[in-house]
């Protein structure tokens, strides 16, 4: 039995997806916090595990009878690492065999400017002193924040301001990302390993304001800005200070060179290439 948390969320839907085309619905347990929102997996023969990974008794009762365990990060910035820690042990006391988790993609895990990643590594750590056998994900950014990054939903911003500057992103669609684990959790053997999932290249802003304008026919222009220029955008968007911080952090990660890192892992498990910028671009703007 594969247990995966975080199974209403976006990544979560799509390794279930994956792992119910390739195999029986009676070996996929999803650990969910709200039932209403599970309705579908329930209909597919996934077994339904109700819990939060605030709520020890909830993950021990999750636990039962699985022996590989998907924990997919969770959102909550301040008290993740702990969350993750609860489920770590609760995998441990279970008696569970193996143990993935999905992290990020990063250069230098030391020096990331986000506090969201260092969460990221911290769990990693906690993973790698659990003494069973793991799989650490470690995913590309998702093309698909480029919808947020862009500014408009599912229309793009022609006049782009970032403080990214010329730094590149190797980004994978979440969809991408979510097929490759599910096929790494149904081959996984008996030996640890560190999966980086990124694209076969990586992108600036300018290239994605090019790609754009191609695939538009509209002139689309990127100007790399400093903080205080993002942040005055960013409150004239109405975003939060604290969260215009975040997402400061995030572009600066990628000024730095954080995110430009490429693999072939992702397109060794796909078993194809990952979308291409253009590709991607495509089907997250419906052009
Ligand atoms: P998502 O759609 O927000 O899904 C997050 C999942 O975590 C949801 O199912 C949520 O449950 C569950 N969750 C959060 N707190 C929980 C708790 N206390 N107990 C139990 N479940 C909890 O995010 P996603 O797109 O699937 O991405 C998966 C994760 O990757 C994110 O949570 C985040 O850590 C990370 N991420 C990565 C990138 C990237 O670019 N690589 C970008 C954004 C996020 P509900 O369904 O009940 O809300």
């Amino acid at each position: 039995m594969i247990l995966v948390t975080g199974a209403t969320g976006q990544l979560g839907r799509v390794v279930i997806e994956h792992l119910l085309k390739q195999g029986d619905a009676g070996q996929v347990a999803a650990f969910v916090r709200d039932e209403g929102k599970a309705a579908d997996l329930k209909a597919k023969g996934v077994d339904v595990r109700m819990g939060d990974y605030d709520d020890v008794a909830s993950l021990d009762r999750a636990m039962k009878g699985v022996e590989k365990v998907l924990l997919i990060s969770g959102t909550d910035l301040e008290n993740v690492v702990r969350q993750h820690g609860n489920v770590v042990d609760a995998a441990k006391r279970a008696g569970a065999r193996f143990l993935a988790y999905t992290g990020r993609a990063m250069r230098d895990p030391s020096a990331p400017k986000s506090h969201l990643m260092e969460g990221h590594f911290e769990t990693e750590d906690l993973v790698r002193e659990s003494g069973l056998t793991y799989a650490l994900f470690r995913n590309a950014l998702y093309m698909d924040t480029l919808r947020y990054f862009l500014g408009k939903g599912e229309t793009f911003e022609t006049d782009i301001r970032l403080p990214s500057g010329h730094g590149k992103v190797a980004y994978a669609l979440r969809v991408e990302l979510g097929e490759a684990i599910a096929n790494a959790l149904l081959r996984e053997g008996g030996e640890d390993r560190v999966y980086t999932l990124t694209a076969g290249e990586a992108w600036s802003f300018d290239d994605v304001a090019r790609a754009l304008g191609e695939l538009s026919g509209k002139p689309v222009t990127y100007t790399p800005t400093d903080k205080a220029t993002f942040e005055a955008l960013m409150r004239g968007r109405g975003v939060p200070g604290p969260m215009a911080e975040l997402v400061y952090s995030f572009h600066r990660d990628i000024r730095d060179g954080q995110l430009d890192e490429v693999t072939p892992e992702l397109e060794e498990l796909l078993g194809r290439k990952p979308a291409s910028l253009e590709a991607g671009l495509k089907s997250l703007f419906h052009l």
